[in-house]
């Protein structure tokens, strides 16, 4: 595995555009078209297969494990954008265990070390790491989709997440992991019967709140590794390809403004320019607002100004004040 001096040289350049047909029709199949099926799947099974009860708890089981992703694997236990207290961090754990994206400790390894590698040899799940051929990427964009999950060489916990892999707490959760697993598989389908007491209503409510929300949960997590480190705009400056996804925002909960994420990574708030929708650091602020959370590093309007490659766009930094000209 090799990055070619090419690709070095571009994450300190321009962006690399790659908006042609082919590439286009790459992340299309692996991403569009089945998100494009279950949308399709809808009117066909409404009022059959498909209620509003499933809507519910399929939206419900949605939030609950995307943000266990987003406030808590992510922003939380990987970065420590903020402080909480023991009861918040067992249910952030708890929460995050129930997207089935493996335990705390090896995401938080595997996502520290993508931070450390960034697009370089080492990252956990570049899609560069075939080089930048279109038909190098579009291999690449694959592996870190999905690919990369499968490699044997997995991050060493010890050395990225001792942390995490010191907490008693959060080494519980991991032990409890088969039970979440079954949690997360079933409560849908058990509440799906009872509201509805009927068994089809379980079985409706397990394929959309569990089947179809879990590869949601998986797909839109995996577009932030392949997809937000290929397309889009790289206002920021950072040394590796992260780059923004206005389209990700709702679904990603704020992860798809992934090139301030990498200039600041530990920042509470990804969408840092107006306009950007970050329903993640939202939450944060409601729970820094409760008192839920603590010490949360918001980020510093003039160090996000002092990172962006086209200092006119300062205006758009929220809560930037240009010093009056004296
Ligand atoms: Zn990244
Ligand atoms: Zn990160």
């Amino acid at each position: 595995m090799t990055l070619t001096p090419e690709v070095q040289s571009t994450s300190a350049s321009e962006p690399v555009q790659l908006n042609s047909a082919g590439m286009r029709v790459t992340i299309g199949v692996f991403v569009v078209v089945p998100l494009l099926a279950v949308l399709a799947a809808i009117p066909v099974a409404w009022g059959g297969w498909l209620s509003w009860v499933d809507v519910i708890l399929a939206v419900a089981f949605y939030a609950i494990t995307a943000i266990g992703i987003t406030v808590g694997y992510h922003r939380y236990f990987t970065h420590g954008s903020f402080k909480t207290g023991r009861g918040l961090k067992i249910t952030l754990g708890i929460m995050g265990s129930m997207a089935l994206q493996g335990s705390v400790a090896q995401w938080v390894a595997d996502h520290r070390k993508h931070h450390k590698f960034s697009d370089e040899v080492g990252d956990p799940h570049s899609p560069w790491r075939y080089g930048t051929s279109k038909r190098a990427v579009a291999k690449g964009l694959y592996y870190a989709h999905v690919g990369w999950l499968f490699d044997e060489n997995q991050s060493p916990i010890s050395k990225y997440a001792p942390d995490i892999a010191g907490d008693k707490d959060l080494r519980a959760i991991s032990r409890w992991f088969p039970a979440i697993v079954v949690g997360t598989l079933l409560l849908p389908a058990v509440l799906g019967g009872l509201i509805t007491w009927s068994w089809a209503g379980a079985l409706t409510a397990f394929f959309w709140a569990t089947l179809v929300r879990v590869a949601l949960v998986h797909h839109v997590t995996w577009s932030v590794n392949s997809i937000c480190h290929v397309f889009g705009t790289r206002p920021f400056e950072s040394r590796d390809l992260s780059s923004n996804v206005w389209w990700l925002a709702l679904p990603a909960l704020g992860e798809n403004w992934h090139s301030l994420h990498h200039a600041e990574p530990t920042a509470a708030r990804h969408g840092v320019l107006k306009g950007q929708l970050d329903i993640s650091a939202l939450l944060i602020r409601s729970l820094e607002r409760t008192h839920l959370v603590r010490d949360v590093r918001w980020p510093k309007p003039e160090r996000v100004v002092a990172k962006l490659k086209d200092p006119s766009m300062a205006k758009r930094v929220r809560g930037y004040r240009a010093p009056a000209a004296s």
